[in-house]
């Protein structure tokens, strides 16, 4: 029996994580379910899974979720605030975490069950993106096993040979990986139109049904620059080792090619519960509720590349991934608080790339030899994407839609 920590409960990942994990109760028990602001789903899931504890990530919170505990007839510990997700994903009976809270507020508790050994299943890219080079030192000195959960790279590790070498792709054989992504809701919108997109229109993804944050990376293919950087880190690849290929139908969840000519590809419906299944049972199988794919419904597959003058925020991640760590830094953080505005409709879609471009060109780079220092420039680099919104604002240059 293994018991699981799952940071970040309430999102999709989260609600994803538990429909696989109750199917197993032979196998798995929640030690830990931690949320934000749905406290209301909280104590749902709560009532389901028994959990030891469950932790709300506001301390202001904690009142409201105590009264909400007693009124649902619950025993298990409440807890509240950073420190507490903190301590449940590090917490001595707990072996696999899984890591799905959203943005930059996943890295200290995501680094947490790093350092702490366990098993970690790692949908918060963001973590990753922003310290790369501390977070896998951290794995490596702690023998923690990083489990990816992000469909394409959960692909790319199922397809690369069982005894890959970290970063040494020719020893196995390997002359490419590709990174599929299906483009999102906007890859046949006239470009000319895209500043006129709402975030309802850029939350509705043709093929995946994710969180409001996800969606919107999503939609301007940051998400796939997301991924790219992550890869790099993951597998210990150079930014040439990488090709992106749009693949709309969302099927084929990313592959490796093999300098014999061999390309394996991992296929599946589109649905987090499959590659959420692998990562907790790995290396065994288990039933994951996702229903088998059927060849005969299948529509025609099509590939084509990425159009950078469409999905700009594609090319910056990239560039951004090849000047270094503090660069993939600020370009997350000035993502996170441009997606932000743009999800409370104060900006327009194609100016989520216009600040994330001009915060990493207002800033210097500079060398992250610490988790303080990732945070400090995290933080510096959320103020200027703010400043930067409050001017677009002020000369009325904001959303123009109605
Ligand atoms: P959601 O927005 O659906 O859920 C986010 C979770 O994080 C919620 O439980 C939320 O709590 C919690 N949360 C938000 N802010 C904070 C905070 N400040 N402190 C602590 N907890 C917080 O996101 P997704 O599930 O879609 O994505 C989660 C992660 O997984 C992201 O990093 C995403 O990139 C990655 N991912 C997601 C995929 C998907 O299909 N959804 C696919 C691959 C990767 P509450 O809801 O209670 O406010």
């Amino acid at each position: 029996m293994q018991s699981i920590c799952i940071l970040g409960s309430t999102g999709s990942i989260g609600v994803s994580t538990i429909d696989v994990v109750l199917r197993h109760p032979d196998k798995y028990q929640v030690f830990a379910l931690t949320a934000h602001k749905n406290l209301g789903l909280l104590i749902e899931q709560a009532k389901l899974c028994r959990p030891e504890y469950i932790v709300v990530a506001d301390k202001a919170d904690y009142s409201s979720c105590k009264i909400l505990c007693q009124a649902a007839g619950l025993s298990c510990h409440l807890l509240a605030g950073a420190d507490a997700l903190q301590q449940v994903a590090s917490a001595s009976g707990v072996s696999i975490v899984m890591a799905a809270i959203v943005g930059a507020a996943g890295l200290l508790p995501t680094l947490a069950a790093v350092n702490a050994g366990k098993k970690v299943l790692l949908a918060n890219k963001e973590a990753l993106v922003m310290s790369g080079e501390l977070f896998i030192q951290a794995a490596n000195q702690s023998k923690a096993l990083l489990m990816p959960i992000d469909s394409e790279h959960n692909a790319i590790f199922q397809c690369l040979p069982h005894d890959f070498v970290y970063g040494d792709l020719a020893s196995s054989g390997i002359s490419k990986i590709l990174l599929t992504g299906s483009g999102g809701p906007f890859r046949s919108t006239p470009i000319t139109e895209l500043n006129k997109v709402t975030p309802t229109q850029a939350c509705a993804h043709p093929n995946w049904d994710m969180g409001r944050k996800i969606s919107v990376d999503s939609a301007t293919m940051m998400n796939k620059g997301l991924e790219f950087i992550e890869a790099r880190w993951l597998f210990g690849l150079q930014s040439q080792d990488i090709e992106v290929v749009l693949h709309p139908q969302s099927i084929i969840h990313s592959m490796v090619q093999y300098c014999d000519g061999s390309v394996l590809a991992q296929l599946g419906n589109p649905d987090m519960r499959t590659p959420i299944a692998h990562a907790l049972a790995y290396p065994q199988r288990i039933e994951s509720g996702v229903a088998p794919l059927d060849f005969m419904q299948l529509a025609n597959f099509s590939f084509c590349q990425p159009d950078m003058l469409r999905y700009p925020n594609l090319k910056l991640a990239i560039d951004a991934s090849n000047a270094g760590q503090s660069a993939t830094t600020m370009l997350n953080a000035a993502n996170e608080v441009a997606v932000e505005a743009f999800l409370q409709e104060k900006i327009q879609f194609t100016q989520i790339a216009d600040i994330n471009d001009r915060c990493l060109q207002v800033m210097t780079s500079r060398p992250l030899d610490s988790i303080d220092a990732v945070v400090a420039l995290d933080q510096e680099a959320r103020g200027r994407s703010h400043l930067i919104i409050e001017q677009l604002i002020l000369q009325g240059q904001g959303r123009n839609y109605a």
